[in-house]
């Protein structure tokens, strides 16, 4: 086969008439006009039309051809073709030729498919085929031949240029692109860890990076400078729609910088990174201060795309009779709102309490809202009767209010319930009412985030990770009062009210960086456990040092503007975080247990009766395989008491004879050799050479040998 003169068939062009080509790829479509057979052939260039001509091919490539169906894997030889006026097809790029075929071999056939492949009609003005309203768990579990369609090839070839992008302006910036390890220790980013049994070690551990912070920290320790790496990581988090078990972060750490370094540097990377999708950002990106962001869009991830903000009318109603307010007001509540301008006409009555107070704002977790519409400059509304006219023109003041607008109220004793709930109606308003332009894309850094959270059992954990740099020091690690005003040197990137990604300047102070962990709770002795490597690294002139992360499923998903990130990934995980494909994750046999040390971890989860089991019942029940019904337990509990009862006043009569713990009398088990013979194995350590353990001359061998 001569590969070497293959061309492709989305590169052939008019000038290429009369030009002999080779060709390879797929058959994408078909169409038999009885004697004379059209044939998309497909590549990963685009596609040509070949035509199968009794005038041009020989009767035996014509009658091979006859047998084609879509997606086999052929070769074709033949001349390229201006094509007959009026047969041109606007719908592929080389539309105005086709190629008259000569020679045909059918490299691979193909079963028939699970789904369509072919996005391009063959005729112009016919509609085109498409995989459109496939299960996607068909599309995922046929992923390869998902990826044979453009459209979906076409998102991993855009991702590809987007990673390049970023290889290219990272290089260019002195940045250097490191390797980290995917078995290691737990880092702490808030999920829960993918742990990884080691065979070698038994009952240990490793853990899937959660991220490579620690990692990238200690390259900073290590004089790196400028790092970045494309970095796969692993959560495990709850399902949510568009979040995936294992993701791909841009992770990046200098230096001898500041935030505005990694403004600057982040910026243009963005910048640069949607310009690869067409999309022009605006510079420089604005930055909203957490409080501010919540203050205003009741979201520390604002949608900055519309308007709608919101504003605080507390004080309006100060005074009120209203009882509802004053109730609210009372119990240190706070009333917040939206005006929504010039909505009135599409906002009716029945919408804004049928459908928005009685559902839609209960379910963002209000307990009532309040509205009003402007007419005729006045207020409308089915309790404006109980606002004096001093409130009423406050609000007015307050909302910049004007006819045709409509302004929407939420009360709660929780001035965070009313800011959540107010904005995720900001958002659904939005939607609702085509606020949202698709092609506006509104950058924007969220800054001075609270250092740490409150946590249920009055404790602090971290808003990111606990290696963020604090606003100040002099903080007292036992004082959650004090924790709880700490702001940090925190700062998340946000496109259209999501989180593309985030990042802080970080602790290189190793008591600050004791503190804090004294701050989470973490004893002593907790904190060089799980961190005494990464406190011992600080103390060996750490320089100051900060960076940031970016989900690129996300970013990548955003850029080219597709319903899901499962889009962007060539093999991702569906919606349950389960790999049709593979059939991941999977059973694994029991010796494979075995082997990895997984049935006798012991502790109160372990299989009943394996060694460690704490409950005694169980493992006599396991052992003796007898089943011991939970309404027997209590009778089977006092046998067992009277039983060892028994056999303790047997060991007090015994006096000084050793207990015994069977029966059975004792009895050499091991068969008498009838020749002593050392192996020749045994001698050279051959033996036991694969015990999974070994200590000089001596092997950790199982149990039962022993
Ligand atoms: N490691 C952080 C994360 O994965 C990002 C960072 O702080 O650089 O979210």
């Amino acid at each position: 086969m001569q590969f070497s003169r293959r061309v492709f068939c989305g590169r052939l062009t008019p000038d290429d008439v009369g030009r002999e080509v080779f060709l390879a790829g797929w058959v994408d479509a078909f169409r038999d006009h009885g004697g004379l057979l059209f044939v998309h052939l497909r590549d990963r260039s685009g596609l040509v039309q070949i035509v199968f001509s009794p005038e041009v091919a020989a009767a035996d490539v014509c009658e091979r051809a006859g047998g084609l169906r879509a997606e086999y894997c052929v070769v074709v030889e033949g001349k390229v073709a201006k094509r007959l006026a009026g047969t041109e097809n606007p719908h592929i790029e080389t539309g105005l030729i086709e190629v008259m075929v000569t020679g045909l071999s059918v490299l691979a056939p193909s079963d028939a498919l699970p789904f369509a492949i072919s996005e391009k009609a063959m005729v112009a003005g016919a509609p085109s085929a498409g995989a459109g309203g496939v299960a996607e768990d068909l599309r995922l579990q046929y992923r390869y031949l998902d990826i044979r369609r453009p459209s979906v090839r076409e998102n991993l070839v855009a991702r590809h240029r987007v990673f390049q992008c970023v290889r290219e302006f990272l290089d260019g910036r002195g940045f250097v692109e490191v390797e980290t390890p995917m078995l290691t220790m737990s880092t702490p980013e808030g999920a829960r860890d993918y742990l990884v049994p080691s065979r070698v070690h038994p009952e240990k551990f490793y853990a899937l990076p959660q991220s490579p912070q620690l990692f990238k920290q200690l390259l900073m320790i290590g004089g790196m400078e400028r790092y970045f790496q494309l970095a796969r990581c692993f959560r495990d988090e709850d399902l949510r729609p568009n979040r995936q078990p294992e993701f791909t972060q841009l992770d990046v750490e200098a230096s001898f910088i500041d935030e505005e370094f990694l403004y600057e540097l982040i910026e243009e990377l963005t910048v640069r990174m949607f310009d690869v999708g067409g999309i022009t950002l605006p510079r420089p990106f604005p930055r909203m201060t957490h409080a501010e962001a919540l203050a205003t869009t009741g979201s520390d991830r604002p949608d900055l795309r519309f308007d709608l903000r919101l504003v605080d009318v507390t004080p309006v109603f100060s005074q009120t009779r209203y009882s509802i307010f004053r109730q609210v007001l009372q119990r240190g509540g706070r009333i917040m709102g939206l005006n929504v301008k010039g909505q009135s006409g599409r906002l009716s009555k029945n919408v804004l309490q049928n459908e928005y107070a009685k559902d839609i704002a209960p379910s963002f977790g209000a307990k009532g809202m309040t509205w009003m519409r402007v007419q005729d400059g006045r207020f409308e509304s089915n309790i404006v009767q109980f606002f004096a006219r001093r409130e009423l023109d406050a609000l007015r003041r307050a909302f910049d209010a004007a006819d045709g607008d409509v302004l929407i109220m939420i009360a709660d004793p929780s001035p965070a319930v009313v800011t959540s709930a107010l904005g995720q109606l900001r958002l659904h308003l939005a939607a609702r009412l085509g606020l949202i332009h698709p092609r506006r894309f509104c950058p924007v850094w969220i800054t001075e985030f609270p250092l740490f959270e409150p946590t249920e059992d009055g404790g602090v954990t971290s808003s990111h990770h606990p290696f963020t740099a604090p606003d100040r020091v002099d903080f007292d690690p036992a004082n959650v009062d004090d924790l709880l005003a700490l702001r940090s040197r925190a700062y998340d990137l946000v496109v259209n009210g999501e989180e593309l990604g985030g990042g802080s300047i970080r602790i290189n102070d190793r008591g600050v960086q004791g503190r804090i962990f004294a701050a989470l709770g973490l004893t002593e002795e907790e904190t060089r456990e799980r961190f005494g490597f990464f406190l011992r690294a600080l103390d060996f002139g750490a320089p100051p040092h900060g960076g940031l992360a970016l989900g690129m499923d996300r970013t990548v998903s955003m850029i080219l503007q597709t319903p899901s990130i499962r889009e962007v990934i060539a093999f991702p995980k569906n919606r349950s975080a389960a790999c049709p494909l593979t059939g991941a994750p999977a059973g694994v046999r029991r010796e494979q247990l075995a082997e990895l040390g997984l049935l006798n971890l012991g502790g109160p989860h372990a299989p009943p009766g394996t060694p460690g089991t704490k409950d005694r019942l169980d493992r006599l029940s396991w052992v003796s395989r007898i089943g011991i019904a939970a309404g027997e337990r209590p009778a089977m509990e006092a046998i067992l008491a009277q039983a060892e009862e028994l056999a303790s006043v047997a060991t007090r009569n015994a006096g000084d004879a050793p207990p015994i713990r069977t029966v059975v009398p004792v009895a050499n088990r091991t068969r008498p050799g009838t020749e002593q013979k050392r192996s020749a194995l045994a001698q050279t350590g051959q033996l036991l050479g694969s015990a999974p353990v070994v200590k000089g001359q001596y092997y950790q061998v199982a149990n039962i040998l022993e």
